[in-house]
């Protein structure tokens, strides 16, 4: 096993953490990352749900592990092709570096959605629209603004951005964005306690543990105010805050509200390395995402050979549950090195 490799393709937490479990049994991994320094999406968030923990402490652990001799971390690498050759994998950059293994883990991830591709939300057409990523960038500084930087008297959250939309072709539940809003208008209402905080969703999906503990809380100690029904449009006012035209879906009735901030929470969509890379191997399953052998027990498997999947480029998953996948896709490559 000692004179095993393994490549993974992507450097964020499935990566990672599948990095870790390999090389603590003494296999060599390269990692390879297109961005300039490990970590993936959670390089953008502040504060973890449903717990708080700092994401800045997770990044510290990231570092550390990469410091395992048995893993060599190649970043600003952008994998464009992987194919099998005879008994190894080879992954290869735009300028055709190659890296070559006895095993190969996808580890590619996911993008948030392009929220701009809702025009009728206003993104990136009013200043006081922003996404939830932009919310964590702002709560990173310490401070909720408008773009004229004032504190919003009245904000508004807006549910499934980008997910369960047919209009877009995304049917699915991104999973992540409902307890993301959740303790984003926490975060925000122990800024400014006296701001009014209003989320408006299809369904609240609470199904994490110790998420349905974090709503509660969130009504009754926070005083955030959740109205059931989908924003259809917003538009700027004369001077500045955003209108949003809805319809309460519990009352039936129509609604107009004027806020001063509205933060989109954008889903998760798959990554183009990962439909890519998927396309390339016959691993492309629905939507864009990477698809495994079957969902029993045969999850980080594909059915090519010696190709391994974690993470996010098969669906979206929450920061444990990646984690979980990871080291349970480490298993199956070693069980997998012994055989060859
Ligand atoms: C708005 C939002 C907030 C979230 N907040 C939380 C939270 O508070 N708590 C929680 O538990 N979960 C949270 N999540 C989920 C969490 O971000 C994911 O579970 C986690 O990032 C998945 O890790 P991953 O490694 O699968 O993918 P990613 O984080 O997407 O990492 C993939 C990596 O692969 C790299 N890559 C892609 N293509 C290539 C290529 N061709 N070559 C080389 N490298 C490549 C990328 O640059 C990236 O570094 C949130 C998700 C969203 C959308
Ligand atoms: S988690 Fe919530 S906000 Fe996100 S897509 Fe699912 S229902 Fe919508």
């Amino acid at each position: 096993m000692e004179n095993k490799s393994v490549v993974i393709i992507g450097g964020g937490p499935a990566g990672i953490e599948a990095a870790n479990s390999l090389a603590n049994q003494g296999l060599k991994v390269t990692l390879i990352e297109k961005s300039d320094e490990a970590g993936g999406n959670i390089r953008n968030w502040v504060k973890l749900f449903p717990d708080f923990s700092n994401a800045e402490d997770v990044r510290a652990n990231f570092r550390n592990i990469l410091k395992n001799e048995n893993i060599e971390f190649i970043s600003n690498t952008e994998i464009s092709s992987l194919y099998r050759d005879g008994n190894h994998w080879i992954a290869k950059n735009g300028s055709d570096k190659t890296f070559k293994a006895d095993a190969a883990l996808l580890t590619t991830g996911f993008e948030v959605f392009d929220a701009k591709r809702k025009e009728e939300l206003g993104y990136g057409i009013y200043d006081n629209v922003i996404t939830s990523v932009d919310f964590e960038q702002m709560y990173k500084s310490g401070k909720i603004t408008t773009a004229e930087g004032k504190v919003p008297e009245r904000i508004a959250f807006l549910n499934c951005v980008g997910s369960r939309d047919e209009k877009v072709g995304n049917h699915y539940c991104s999973r992540v964005c409902c307890i993301n809003a959740v303790k984003q208008a926490i975060e925000f209402k122990e800024l400014v306690p006296n701001a009014k905080a209003f989320c408006f969703y299809m369904d609240m999906r609470m199904a994490g543990q110790f998420y349905e503990e974090l709503y509660r809380k969130s009504q009754e100690k926070y005083g955030v105010t959740y109205i059931r029904g989908r924003i259809s449009e917003a538009a700027a006012t004369m001077d500045n805050r955003i209108q949003i035209k809805a319809e309460d879906t519990l009352s039936a009735l129509p609604m107009k509200m004027t806020v001063d901030l509205l933060v989109l929470m954008v889903g998760i969509e798959s990554s183009s390395s990962t439909t890519e890379l998927s396309r390339q191997n016959d691993v492309l399953g629905l939507y864009g995402f990477s698809k495994s052998k079957g969902l029993y027990g045969n999850d980080n498997l594909t059915n090519q050979h010696g190709l391994f999947l974690a993470g996010t480029c098969k669906r979206p998953l929450t920061l444990p549950e990646t984690f979980a996948d990871a080291r349970s896709a480490a298993i199956e490559i070693v069980k997998y090195l012994k055989t060859i």
